[in-house]
């Protein structure tokens, strides 16, 4: 993290443009040059309030946002071929600086209004209805997450890589959101543990923020048993059960994918003294859908790409033992029959996508779901859906974005309800 000076020093760099295209930029929003103008008059604490009045997690996204397509991508600076303002930085330091101070005694930077009587409910505790939430409890209502895992934070938590976000520092985040009085209830699954109409009917009004769902599997021969994993589980086990010294057994790890979650495995693998690490994808590196600064980083850190082979099978010794990826080469993303050959591996981890949790959003009555399966809400403006009581965010209805979008989401939907039910509608 930054020092005081060199956050200041940092800070003094920003122009303050008239235009200000990176709070464009920002999913969320969040008056970029003002709170940098707080941080170079050393003015911290308002500072994090300006992040945080548009971003309650602010503190997340400064660690995880992809700023050089975000915020910082637009800043003036880069047309002039010079670095661009570190915004990401500056927004943990602010964050960072000023949750500490307040956990040292100093006043708080928000404190509840008083309670207005309503309730609200959210389904998964995710970034989307942690915003959803958070933002509703700092206005008086009573907000309820109900999260079917042991852990709240959604993917913050279980599934962004540890080198960007650890999963202490997600909960430390959670736990600031439950101090405006958001009360989060884990282990209680929606759908099963407690129905869909329970909480329309126990509620002034419900937040669906179910991220995704399982990961995708290939499908081929010998795809089940041990040296298979699917990414999000994977990086999951990695943060929240194993320790550090047992990923160095790794050995020879091929993550299939050539997205950001490809990415983000195959440099956790090489991170943690994986052996070999190689993303194999089926058309070239050029056309990998993950970010150019994040596949230069994985090449920087010596991890192989493996271009225009589809797997074929896994195949196994006779102890069952995972010992190759059996591929073959392909063309225009198609397998060309006949050119099977085997990548040897200990592991193989699979970043193809997550599957849609259909099932939970469709027993809200009047809620829908696109031809992809995602959510059908009105407008992002809104996240309204087609029950007037329901709402929709995050992942569950852009079918995967980044945690300031849910953030964005949480937030629009909370000050709809707001809007809505101070009307009394
Ligand atoms: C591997 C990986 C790496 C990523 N890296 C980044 C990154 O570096 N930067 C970035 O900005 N974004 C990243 N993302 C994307 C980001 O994590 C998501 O966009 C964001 O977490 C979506 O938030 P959400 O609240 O919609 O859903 P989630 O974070 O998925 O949370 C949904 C929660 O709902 C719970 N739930 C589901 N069904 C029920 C039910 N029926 N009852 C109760 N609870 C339920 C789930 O257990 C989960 O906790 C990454 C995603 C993945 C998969
Ligand atoms: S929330 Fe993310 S995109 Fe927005 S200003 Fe902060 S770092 Fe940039």
């Amino acid at each position: 993290m930054y020092s005081s000076a060199e956050a200041k020093a940092e800070a003094d760099r920003c122009l303050y443009c008239v235009d200000a295209p990176c709070i464009k930029a920002c999913p969320t929003e969040i008056d970029i040059p003002t709170f940098i103008k707080k941080i170079a008059s050393g003015n911290v604490r308002g500072a994090a309030a300006t992040i945080f009045e548009q971003n309650l997690l602010g503190h997340s996204c400064a660690r995880v946002c992809p700023v050089e397509v975000l915020c910082a991508g637009d800043c003036v600076y880069n047309a002039w071929e010079r670095e661009p303002i570190h915004i990401g930085r500056l927004q943990r330091y602010a964050t960072e600086t000023a949750t500490k101070a307040e956990e040292a005694g100093a006043p708080k930077l928000f404190t509840p209004k008083p309670k207005n009587g309503k309730r609200v409910a959210c389904v998964g505790a995710g970034p989307a209805s942690l915003a959803f939430a958070g933002t509703l409890a700092l206005e008086g209502f009573e907000a309820t997450v109900f999260e079917k895992r042991a852990v709240p934070g959604g993917l913050n938590t279980t599934g962004i890589a540890p080198y960007k976000l650890q999963a202490d520092d997600a909960l430390h985040e959670v736990a600031w959101v439950e101090s405006f009085g958001v009360t989060i209830k884990t282990g209680v699954e929606i759908g099963k543990d407690i129905k869909a109409e329970d909480l329309i009917r126990d509620y002034d009004a419900v937040f669906i923020g179910v991220g995704l769902g399982e990961d995708t599997k290939l499908g081929v021969p010998g795809e089940d048993g041990p040296g298979v994993i699917g990414a999000t589980a994977w990086i999951e086990e990695m943060k929240l059960t194993l320790p550090r010294e047992h990923a160095k057994s790794l050995g020879r790890v091929l993550v299939v994918g050539g997205g950001n979650t490809a990415i983000d495995v195959a440099r956790e693998a090489k991170g943690l003294g994986a052996d070999d690490v190689a993303m194999v994808y089926r058309r070239s590196q050029k056309e990998m859908s993950g970010y150019a600064h994040e596949l230069e980083g994985a090449r920087i850190e010596g991890v192989r790409f493996v271009e225009n082979v589809v797997p074929h099978s896994f195949v196994r010794d006779a102890s069952g033992k995972l010992v190759a990826l059996r591929v073959s080469r392909a063309e225009g993303g198609k397998a060309v029959p006949g050119t099977e050959h085997d990548l040897p591996c200990d592991l193989v981890a699979l970043a193809i996508g997550q599957s849609k949790l259909r099932a939970i959003a469709t027993q809200f009555p009047g809620v829908t779901l696109d031809a992809k399966g995602c959510v059908v809400v009105n407008d992002a403006a809104t996240c309204r859906t087609g029950n007037e009581k329901v709402y929709a965010g995050g992942d569950c209805i852009n079918g995967g974005k980044e945690v300031v979008n849910a953030v964005a989401d949480g937030r629009n939907a909370a000050r709809d309800v707001l809007a809505r039910l101070s009307k009394g509608s």
